[in-house]
């Protein structure tokens, strides 16, 4: 069976590493040209997207991920902040954690490695149907097309070939818009380095502003002790951080600056509603090249309204089919283990226990399941924010943080 996989990112790569090592013809095709350069942060990977990656990529890839990986076990439990940088409450504890972070561009870069010459790069799909064979065939920009025994849609968020299949778009704006950095935790003031610890943190304010701040370092906490095996482009204790306002016509004029201009104008919205300077000190001292804007997308959270196609030759997975803002870390996972399972589903065919669309119909219902669950916890984290934003939500904002930030301290 010959299978072509449009995108080349988290889950494309994923399927394609899985379906090479298991002797599938196979060929990853994406728009970029070098997989290095991706935005993003970091990535979350909990044990069932570690176990799925497990059954994919090669032991030794698996290793120099574990290796470049930061362990949540090792970092002190998660916190919450107001706009003041008063304490709220901490997060469960984490001692019992199995789950990794690790940079995007590293994960994506081992990936590639894991499916080799396989992997086209710069090749921009531009659409999808079927031969006169009736075999599903994939367009690209440059005027050429390949056909195949199935063709899977990893094209993300903006997929090309899950909108051929649902005959329109597959999620929509989720009324946020999101800023993105690194700044070294060294490059910290004392006090900021001991406020914020080994840590994740996630601040909260008035008017639909919050400061997620996530703490990576996957030399000091790696998941897996062999420095030799380790690709982390993160070298040190390192803050990544994520911004987060509600979609208006002003946040929107954000998108369109880079660099210093873009980290000033963020730290303005912030002050504006009244953030302490400390508090901001994390934006303040990012390496500006690191800081960028994007736009967050979500599916449905119901399952009945993804993938809503009937199986055959064409599917897709991952943020094609359920576009899941970063807001609870799982998105890439739940690409990853889309992966896995349409590979076991493939599995059944070539051992003639079931035909090819009841193989993919099987795979889309999980995914639908899947989808859904993960919408629905990082959705949540969205409405908390939105609703900061409606007055009812500001005055209670201002008036619960500080007794819980008393409440805290009585407790500590
Ligand atoms: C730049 C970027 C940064 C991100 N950063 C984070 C993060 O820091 N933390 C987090 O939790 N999540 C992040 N995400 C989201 C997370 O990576 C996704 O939820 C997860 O990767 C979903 O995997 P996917 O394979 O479905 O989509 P993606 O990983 O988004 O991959 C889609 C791929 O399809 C390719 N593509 C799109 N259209 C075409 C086309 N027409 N032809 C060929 N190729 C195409 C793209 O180049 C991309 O490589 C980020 C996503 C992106 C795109």
């Amino acid at each position: 069976m010959r299978v072509v996989v449009v995108g080349g990112g988290i889950g494309g790569l994923a399927l394609g590493a899985g379906l090479r090592r298991s002797g599938y013809e196979v060929a990853v095709f994406d728009r970029d040209t070098d997989v290095a350069a991706t935005g993003g942060y970091h990535i979350t990977l909990d044990q069932r997207a570690q176990s799925a990656l497990g059954r994919l990529v090669p032991p030794e890839v698996m290793r120099r991920l574990l290796a470049s990986g930061s362990a949540l076990r090792l970092r002190e439990r998660d916190a919450f902040w107001d706009r003041r940088g008063r304490l709220l409450g901490y997060g469960p504890d984490l001692a019992g954690s199995a789950s990794i972070d690790v940079d995007r561009i590293t994960l994506r870069t081992l990936l590639a490695e894991a499916v080799g010459e396989d992997l086209h790069l710069g090749r921009d799909a531009s659409g999808v149907g079927y031969d006169e064979h009736g075999m599903p065939r994939v367009a690209f920009a440059d005027g050429t097309s390949v056909t195949a025994d199935l063709v899977v849609g990893a094209d993300g968020t903006h997929s090309v070939i899950a909108r051929h299949l649902a005959a329109g778009p597959t999620n929509r704006p989720a009324g946020l818009i999101g800023f993105s950095g690194r700044t070294q935790r060294a490059d910290l003031s004392a006090a900021e380095q001991q406020r914020l610890g080994s840590r994740s943190t996630m601040g909260i304010g008035p008017r639909g502003a919050a400061l997620y701040v996530g703490f990576l370092d996957p030399v000091g906490n790696a998941a897996l002790d062999a420095p030799e095996l380790r690709r982390s482009v993160t070298t040190g204790p390192t803050y990544i951080w994520g911004a987060m306002f509600p979609e208006s016509a002003r946040t929107e004029s954000l998108r369109d600056l880079r660099g210093t201009q873009l980290q000033t104008a963020l730290l303005d919205r912030f002050r504006d509603r009244r953030w302490t300077d400390h508090t901001l000190e994390v934006i303040a001292r990012a390496d500006p090249a690191s800081v960028a804007a994007f736009r967050f997308n979500a599916a449905s959270t119901r399952a009945a309204d993804l993938a809503p196609w009937n199986a055959g030759r064409i599917t897709a997975l991952g943020d094609a089919v359920h576009a899941t803002p970063p807001t609870a870390g799982m998105g890439a996972g739940a690409a990853i283990q889309d992966a896995a399972d349409l590979l076991d589903r493939l599995d059944t065919i070539s051992d003639g226990t079931t035909t090819l669309a009841d193989a993919i119909g099987h795979f889309e219902a999980r995914m639908r399941q899947r989808g859904s669950e993960v919408l629905t916890m990082a959705m949540k984290t969205v409405r908390l924010i939105l609703v900061t934003d409606t007055p009812l939500g500001a005055v209670a904002t201002a008036v619960a943080t500080p007794i819980m930030a008393a409440a805290a301290r009585l407790r500590r």
